[in-house]
């Protein structure tokens, strides 16, 4: 309710009018093709697997992310989730809407806050951004995935990875594909991990969706 009333500065750049600036917006770093057509990293030519996610478990079928998770895009997930902004929420959705094609699911669900960062927070951005897509693409938004235990840690890659693996169950009976929706991907082990869940919970095929998407140079 309290960013409705405040004077409204770009989280980005901090020029006054909106949350987001129409040339902050046009200016969030494309991902383009050629890309991995597993994990969707940006790549010299179109691959099947690359540098990145070659020899690695992934139980999602693709990622994609819709912009590159740069000083921009970091601070408009920062202001998203620490400063409870949600009208990003419905921002964020729209970029992605905007540059991914809809994911060719029955569902999406969404990665699941820890309970502590949930009670700081007030809410859960990887939800609150599937519920946005999910409008706009018209799908169902499906709770379908629980922390087993311990929270999210983005330190280090080997410790995402160690922190993540084993750390979602999901509700038996999950749809056929689903995709499964979070704010960034920085190693993709969270979407794997999620991905692994709902496998084994039924779904098929599994696509993960984010909003930003770590890019790795060189
Ligand atoms: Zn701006
Ligand atoms: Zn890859």
């Amino acid at each position: 309710m309290l960013d409705l009333l405040l004077p409204q500065r770009c989280v980005v750049c901090g020029s006054g009018g909106s949350q987001l600036c129409t040339e902050c917006r046009e200016e969030l770093q494309r991902i383009e093709p050629p890309l991995c057509a597993r994990c969707g990293a940006p790549t010299a030519w179109p691959v099947e697997r690359c540098r990145e996610c070659a020899g690695r478990r992934l139980g999602f079928a693709s990622a994609r992310g819709a912009v590159g998770y740069d000083a921009a895009a970091r601070r408009l997930v920062h202001a998203w989730k620490e400063r409870g902004l949600r009208r990003l929420a419905a921002e964020a959705a729209q970029v992605v809407a905007e540059r991914l094609p809809p994911p060719g699911v029955d569902a999406l669900t969404f990665v699941p806050a820890d309970r502590g960062r949930r009670l700081e927070r007030g809410h859960n951005p990887a939800e609150r951004l599937a519920l946005e897509l999910a409008a706009i693409w018209e799908l169902p938004c499906l709770q379908l995935l629980e922390r087993t235990r311990g929270g999210r840690q983005r330190g280090s890659s080997a410790t995402e990875r160690r922190s993540v693996r084993g750390a979602f169950r999901a509700t038996d009976g999950a749809p056929r594909k689903v995709a499964v929706i979070d704010d960034v991907y920085t190693t993709g082990a969270t979407a794997a991990a999620a991905a692994t869940a709902l496998r084994a919970a039924g779904a098929r095929r599994v696509e993960a969706v984010a909003f930003a998407r770590a890019l790795r140079r060189g």
